[in-house]
């Protein structure tokens, strides 16, 4: 039976179905409720071990330099102990119910409350409040945590808890399927993070899994197949193992360089979030860190990370890449990735609202710290500091005044630091593609987002389903913006990189060479396939010409396509 889905960690997966009972109905309905006195006990002591046994998955989490997951479980440590909740579930146990049905009703009451609101981020923690007050419910009832013990396990259930997702080891999980979720939702990122084949969005149908039954998983097309017939599964195990080929192939291109058939050199870069993401970086052959997303060290946490936090960070990354250079972004909160302690408070447009440098150049304390962290860790290697969301110039000259201002207390303070780390910006506005030309002379290198550069340029909300139609970075406004950009950085002597979710889109590299982009960042798995693309290209400056004169972006990707496709076959044939 083929079940249709939503794909969101790609690749293939074969096993046996897991399913994770996260309905507790039955037992409930069998409980009998004690004194509310005595109720508050059981809550109390489960409460206690929960907080226990998150505690150990956070220091494990902390010894393996997981920062993701340590962020995750710390965020979900916080929310047990948040008084709000334990307020609710005390009143409720007060009211005559149960210590888990009043675990159940305030944990449901907080979760219906995040999932109403607008903002997408804080939706999805309505998963986090669940997975919390399930935990507590497992401990009252005295349930043990799933067990995960086997190999070629298919993990299913509605809503899969992150805190389970992030202690199993991905050599037993082969692949998860969820009734419910989104490609943000924690338990994805965490999935993601292990390159476990991951599909959400089936719906009921996850009721009706039964463990042990056998399962495929097309995470390309986002389907399933329960109960495959023999020939189902000879034809997924053949192309599984054609993709475990592949993987092995794309690792052994990991030494080779980037470099066209006519001799341009691309740096391929990696995208990260968290320091640990460097050491799987460096296994797909990646040159450098061209995109540090340092927000992630703020979020999840009650407070501003402090500077020797930060620096650890940084210092570990810095040190890994080994003397190539790590592009180490300001904090980019806001928008869509929102800080409870910061108080941006509600806001209309996100998006267009109080983000990234906009905080940093109002909160400089906030800024300057980061500052001083990120030059230090350049003691330990080759650094660049780059700015999100420039519109205008006033905003490049007055952070580099607060740079140099943070270098100089530094030397005051006679703490080492480095004071010759190039200084660039992201350009993910129009206003600043526009510019780039005059911008270009104040800043040491450009690099392009384009996954906020197409949100802007084209209206379209990056995040909203109903309008991903019109999201399409092959939209000739697009790639005019693009190559304008990587002019007026060439004409000023300046390098230019693209770390949007184009750079990973082979049909788009082309494109790229013709118009000379230097560095293509993406995350680290694309890195392969990227390097395949430029080594099969050669440029002629024809391509880029043509596209030019294209306005509808399908007739665009079709021309890219068949291209592509000639230049292979010709290469067959030579
Ligand atoms: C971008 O906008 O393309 C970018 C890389 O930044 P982020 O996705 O973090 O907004
Ligand atoms: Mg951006």
């Amino acid at each position: 039976m083929k079940i249709i889905g939503k794909n969101v960690v790609e690749g293939i997966a074969i096993g046996t179905v897991q399913y994770i009972q996260d309905s507790f109905e039955e037992l409930l309905q069998e409980y009998g409720v004690d004194d509310p006195q005595y109720e508050k006990l059981k809550y109390e002591k489960a409460l206690s071990e929960a907080v226990m046994q998150l505690k150990v998955i956070v220091s494990k989490a902390k010894e393996a330099n997981n920062n993701e997951q340590v962020q995750i479980m710390e965020a979900h440590l916080f929310m047990l102990q948040d008084p709000m909740l334990d307020d609710r579930i005390n009143q409720l146990i007060e009211l005559g119910e149960s210590a888990p049905k009043a675990v159940m009703k305030a944990s449901d009451e907080m979760a219906n409350m995040l999932g109403s609101l607008e903002d997408a981020y804080l939706r999805e923690r309505a998963a986090d409040v669940k997975d919390v007050g399930k935990r507590l419910i497992r401990r009252i009832f005295g349930i043990e945590e799933p067990k995960i013990d086997r190999e070629g396990i298919i993990l299913c259930g509605e809503d899969i808890e992150p805190s389970l997702i992030a202690n199993l080891s991905s050599d037993c999980v082969s692949g998860i399927i969820m009734g419910n979720g989104s490609s943000t939702s924690h338990a994805v990122i965490i999935a993601k993070a292990k390159g476990i084949v991951t599909i959400v969005g089936i719906g009921t149908a996850i009721n009706d899994f039964e463990n042990g039954t056998e399962v495929i998983i097309d995470g390309y097309e986002g389907s399933l197949i329960l109960k495959p017939s023999i020939e189902e599964m000879k034809l997924y195990q053949e192309r599984h193992e054609i993709e475990k080929q592949k993987k092995a192939y794309y690792l052994s291109l990991s030494e080779l360089p980037a470099v066209t058939k006519d001799g341009f050199n691309v740096t391929l870069a990696a995208n990260i979030g968290n320091p640990k993401d460097i050491d799987d970086a460096l296994k797909f052959g990646c040159r450098g860190v061209g995109l540090y997303r340092t927000e992630f060290i703020f979020m999840g946490k009650k407070q501003l990370p402090t500077e020797d936090e930060q620096f650890l960070a940084y210092k570990y990354v810095v040190e890994k890449a080994n003397g190539q250079l790590c592009v180490i972004r300001t904090m980019d909160i806001g928008g869509d990735k929102p800080l409870d302690y910061l108080s941006i408070g509600k806001e209309e447009n996100p998006f267009l609202g109080w983000r990234a440098i906009r905080i940093c150049l109002e909160r400089t304390d906030i800024f300057i710290t980061q500052i001083k962290a990120i030059l230090r860790a350049s003691v330990y290697g080759k650094v660049a500091i780059m700015l999100p969301m420039i519109i205008n110039f006033e905003e490049i000259v007055q952070a580099k005044a607060l740079i140099k201002r943070a270098s100089n207390e530094l030397t005051q303070s006679s703490i080492a630091h480095a004071n010759n780390v190039q200084i660039g910006i992201m350009v993910e506005t129009p206003a600043a593609a526009i510019m780039a030309s005059v911008y270009a002379k104040e800043v040491d290198f450009f690099s392009i987002g384009t996954n906020d550069l197409v949100q802007y340029t084209l209206a379209v909300d990056r995040g909203n389903q109903k309008v991903s139609y019109l999201y399409d970075h092959f939209n000739i406004a697009v790639i005019h913006l693009i190559a304008q950009v990587s002019e007026a950085a060439h004409a000023n002597g300046k390098w230019v990189g693209v770390c949007g979710e184009m750079a990973s889109d082979p049909l788009a590299v082309p494109l790229f060479l013709e118009m000379g982009i230097d560095e293509l960042s993406m995350s680290a798995p694309s890195i392969p396939k990227i390097k395949e693309a430029i080594r099969n290209c050669r440029r002629d400056g024809e391509i880029l010409k043509h596209v030019l004169t294209l306005t509808e972006a399908s007739k665009i990707r079709e021309f890219l396509s068949g291209t592509i496709l000639a230049n292979n076959i010709n290469d067959t044939i030579n």
